[in-house]
Order: C-alpha cells, then sequence, then structure tokens
C-alpha cells in the first residue's frame, strides 16, 4: 500500500472540531453532541461484535480475553449514556461536566476523541516549549512502515522492535557509537496505527520529530531497511502548520479514531493484540509529558454560575436533554462528579437521580421530537 492512502481526512476532522479554538462555544454544542452521538452509534456495533465474539467462543480462542470481554461489555454499553454539560451562560461556553467513560479507546470512538483531544493539547503545549527554549528547531512528520502480513501481532512486534532499535542507534550515537540520522533528533512523540484493506495487516507509525539539522529521507530508508530486513517504506515531511502545530498533532493522534475504518471483526481482532500495548511513545524533549487519560472531561471553569445540562443517548435518535439546572440549585457541585467506579446502570441511575428525576413525560416527548435545535429548556 502506498503511503498517500493512508490520509483519512475525516478522522483528521473529528478530532480538529473536539480540539480547535472556539470547540466549546454554546453554538458548537448541537455539533458536538451529533459528533458524540455518532461515535457512541459504532461503539455499539463493536458491542455487538464483542457480544457476537462471546457467544461463539471456541476452544482454541483464549480464555482470558473472553473474561476480559465479559467484563468490558457492560463498560462499552454504558459509556457515554449520560452526558452532563456545564453553560457558562456568562461567556457563552459550554464544557463537558460528567459521563462514564470505558476508556476503551480501540474498541470505543466516544472514549477516543476525548482521549485524542488531551493528547493534542498536552503534546501542542510542551512543542510551544520547546519552541522557545530552543533556537532553530525544525518539526518533521515522519511516516514509517512495515510490509503488510497475515498476522497482526507478528508484524505489530516487528515495527515495535525495530522502532526500539532505531531509538537505541540514537541514543548510541550520542556517546559516538552509532551513525545514525536519527542523531539528529532531539525530540520525537508517535502514535501506532494499523490498517487492513484486504491485504493482510498493515501496522506503521506517525512520529512527530523536532530536530535542528536536515533529515536525509534516503538515508533513513537504508537504516530502516537494515533494521527491519523486510520494510524501507517510510515517508518525512516538514510540519505543515508552523504557526499552528496543534494541526500538526491532529495528525499523529487521529490514529485511535481510524480504527473505524476496520470493519468490527477486524476492529476486534485489533484490540485483541494491541489491547495494553504503550500505543503512544516520546523521546528526547517531548518525554515525561503528563496526560491523565483518567480525566476525559474538559476543564471546569470553576468560579463562574452556569447551567447544568443532562443528555441521555438513545440509540437512533442521539442524544436528548433531560434537565437542566443552574449552579445555585446544586449544592454539592464541585464533588458531583462521576465516580469512575461506578459501572453499573442502577448506580448511573442513582447518580442521575440526585440531580434529575426524569419523568416519563419527559422521555415520550423527547422520544417524539429528539434534538429539535433548542439549548436550553424553559426554566
Ligand atoms: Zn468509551
Amino acid at each position: 500500500m502506498g503511503i498517500s492512502e493512508m490520509k483519512n481526512p475525516e478522522s483528521v476532522g473529528i478530532l480538529a472540531d473536539e480540539t480547535e479554538t472556539g470547540f466549546d462555544e454554546l453554538a458548537k454544542l448541537p455539533a458536538r453532541l451529533e459528533r458524540y452521538s455518532n461515535a457512541k452509534e459504532r461503539a455499539l456495533i463493536n458491542l455487538s461484535q464483542v457480544q457476537e465474539k462471546i457467544n461463539h467462543f471456541s476452544d482454541s480462542d483464549d480464555f482470558a480475553f473472553k473474561n476480559h470481554l465479559i467484563g468490558l461489555a457492560p463498560k462499552i454499553a454504558q459509556c457515554g449514556d449520560y452526558l452532563r454539560f456545564r453553560e457558562y451562560y456568562t461567556v457563552n461556553k459550554v464544557r463537558l461536566a460528567g459521563a462514564y467513560f470505558c476508556k476503551a479507546h480501540l474498541l470505543c470512538p466516544f472514549c477516543a476523541i476525548r482521549r485524542g483531544s488531551k493528547l493534542v493539547e498536552e503534546y501542542s503545549k510542551r512543542h510551544a516549549q520547546i519552541l522557545t527554549e530552543i533556537k532553530g528547531v525544525k518539526t518533521s512528520m515522519l511516516t514509517i512502515t512495515i510490509k503488510n502480513g497475515v498476522e497482526l501481532a507478528e508484524r505489530q512486534n516487528h515495527l515495535q522492535k525495530s522502532l526500539q532499535k532505531l531509538f537505541a542507534h540514537r541514543r548510541n550515537s550520542k556517546r559516538g557509537k552509532s551513525n545514525t540520522e536519527f542523531s539528529k533528533v532531539i525530540g520525537l512523540v508517535g502514535t501506532f496505527e494499523v490498517t487492513n484493506k484486504g491485504n493482510g495487516w498493515h501496522p506503521h507509525a506517525h512520529i512527530m520529530l523536532v530536530h535542528r539539522e536536515y533529515i536525509r529521507a534516503e538515508k533513513l530508508k537504508e537504516e530502516w531497511k537494515k533494521i527491519t530486513g523486510d520494510s524501507e517504506v517510510l515517508r518525512i515531511d516538514p510540519a505543515k502548520h508552523p504557526k499552528d502545530p496543534a494541526q500538526d498533532f491532529l495528525e499523529i493522534f487521529k490514529y485511535a479514531l481510524k480504527f473505524g475504518d476496520l470493519t468490527p471483526e477486524l476492529n476486534l481482532q485489533a484490540y485483541e493484540v494491541l489491547r495494553g500495548k504503550r500505543l503512544v511513545f516520546s523521546a528526547g524533549e517531548f518525554r515525561n509529558v503528563k496526560v491523565n487519560e483518567d480525566d476525559l472531561f474538559d476543564t471546569p471553569l470553576d468560579e463562574l454560575p452556569f447551567f447544568e445540562h443532562l443528555y441521555k443517548f438513545y440509540s437512533g435518535s442521539g442524544y436528548s436533554l433531560q434537565k437542566s439546572q443552574h449552579s445555585d440549585e446544586i449544592p454539592d457541585r464541585k464533588t458531583a462528579k462521576i465516580d469512575q467506579k461506578r459501572v453499573n446502570q442502577r448506580d448511573l441511575d442513582q447518580w442521575c437521580g440526585h440531580m434529575v428525576k426524569v419523568s416519563k413525560k419527559l422521555r415520550e416527548q423527547h422520544k417524539k421530537d429528539a434534538w429539535n435545535g433548542q439549548l436550553r429548556p424553559k426554566l
């Protein structure tokens, strides 16, 4: 497969909408709800695949994986069922303040979008810092690939081990023990991505590099061929958006969303191989960037008054508004985050019960007219 086929403007677009300046404006809430709703629908398709797998487990399959899926299924089912947004009406901003996340970002696009936006945010900050602290730094995007193959686990391991060797060459070159193009790299952050378009598994990595000297692609190709023994396809491009590096980070972190390009069956196979693996890696100046993957909420605007809107997901019709409350009516507003450990539906309903009593009438009405563009009900 050629590198040009790896582009996926749609997944970049989704992440762009989630991270662009002003994404939290009130006017953008309907688009945001639609984005989450589409993600949730896809998660439900993956969930039926999970269910299918649980029901048709064969003796040759990994039993521990079956147990894992049995535990995971209810989490995916409930992920993003309820969303609690705070509308800071004095500044016209809306922030996500409550939700249950399954955190299975390889199977759940909703969690993938939220996680991706956090990664873009934190690594963009570090990048800006590097540019101000170190003069004459260039930014490049490296796409580095491994030849297609039948076994994903084997191909993925080959890619990871080969990258480790390349990074080791970089470290050794500092001690004069190795001569590599990668010695010019002063910082990198990258992600893995896998595709399968009917021609076997194709794992590859997208890596953002910061460096001072020009990196020769031809020389790097030779090194990569030597390391891998079977692969030489890679490409280096200068960063496309030097004035807005967040745009380039979208290219790096869109990967998880691209699992949606796989059929649900292949998506689950990829999940089995990749779960528990570190899919984001960094070195040099990008080391130790902290991204709290437990907190997928937006940053609250604590001092401002707000309306809190509770939405519930209905498959087929999307998110529908259940209830709104003013911040003055929420006595424990600072501590009212959903407890991530609580995953069963009864607990979730109880949690919602403390701030909203969803009347049957309200449910029926929302089923009828779903989202009608009205952001706030009459209070
Ligand atoms: Zn999720």
